[in-house]
């Protein structure tokens, strides 16, 4: 039995319904902690408390965060910005639309929910914001400028959070996932499916389940020392970028 001191969290998760959140939200009802998924539609995995919630509105944020805190019972402690959206198309035929949203869901968004959750976790003294970004943040990635500058950001906010709120307990990481099965990887061509899997080191794509195990780790108590860091779970997918 693991001697690891243990102790219960009040948790959120942003686009917790489905993919990579549903599977973060899963893996800390697990442990024990007590999660809070939010997203527009849907509910998240048993054990968790659903809220709807749209982030790219402020007031919509923050009524979700009080009414997680009044479920849980006190303030959030860990929240995890994992909602995002994908608007694909190259360059030249990209409309401001298709970049303004994309910017304002990924990166205005878990700005929003950092903010936020800032306000308890200064008062507390402590706090954990991770934040999933993609491996396209560094390695860029053809047709989709509007979200690899969306997730790149993710990087200077998170950074400027731990030069900010370092002192204060609060901790703030970037998970940097690769090519992992879900609904939005699936919506690729195949041939675009097919390129990256032959790019990847590992051989395979990514399960919801390892990005999760790097979640919860970045949340517990052995990741205290770790702040501003781009963790990639991408099978080596973007070494050296
Ligand atoms: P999905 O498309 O399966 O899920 C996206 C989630 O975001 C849904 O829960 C959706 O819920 C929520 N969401 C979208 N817009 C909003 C909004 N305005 N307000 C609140 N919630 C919103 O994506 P994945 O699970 O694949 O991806 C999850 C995260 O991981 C994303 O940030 C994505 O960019 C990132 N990522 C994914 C990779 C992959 O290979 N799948 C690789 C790298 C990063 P609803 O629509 O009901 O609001």
């Amino acid at each position: 039995m693991s001697q690891v001191e243990t102790r219960q969290r009040n948790v959120l998760v942003t686009g917790g319904n489905r993919g990579i959140g549903y599977a973060i939200a899963a893996a800390f009802v697990d442990q024990g902690d007590k999660v809070v998924v939010t997203s527009r539609s849907g509910q998240g995995p048993d054990g968790a408390y659903a809220v709807a919630a749209d982030v790219t509105r402020s007031d919509s944020v923050d009524a979700a965060f009080t009414e997680a805190e009044q479920w849980c019972g006190g303030p959030i402690e860990v929240v995890v910005a994992n909602a995002g959206i994908t608007a694909d198309t190259l360059l030249m035929r990209m409309s401001d639309d298709d970049f303004d949203r994309v910017l304002d869901t990924n990166l205005a968004g878990t700005f929003r929910v950092a903010r936020r959750a800032s306000k308890s976790m200064i008062q507390r003294r402590f706090g954990r914001l991770i934040f999933i970004s993609s491996v396209v943040a560094l390695y860029g990635s053809p047709g989709q400028a509007n979200y690899a500058a969306s997730k790149a950001g993710l990087i200077g906010l998170a950074r400027s959070i731990t030069r900010e709120l370092g002192g204060r307990g609060i901790t703030a990481n970037v998970v940097a996932p690769g090519f992992i099965d879900t609904d939005m990887t699936a919506a690729l061509p195949q041939a675009q499916q097919d390129a990256y899997l032959a790019a990847i080191p590992a051989g395979r794509f990514g399960g919801t389940k390892d990005v999760a195990r790097a979640v919860t780790f970045l949340a517990g108590e052995d990741a205290a020392y770790i702040s501003g860091a781009v963790l990639p779970v991408d099978g080596g997918l973007g070494m050296g970028h």
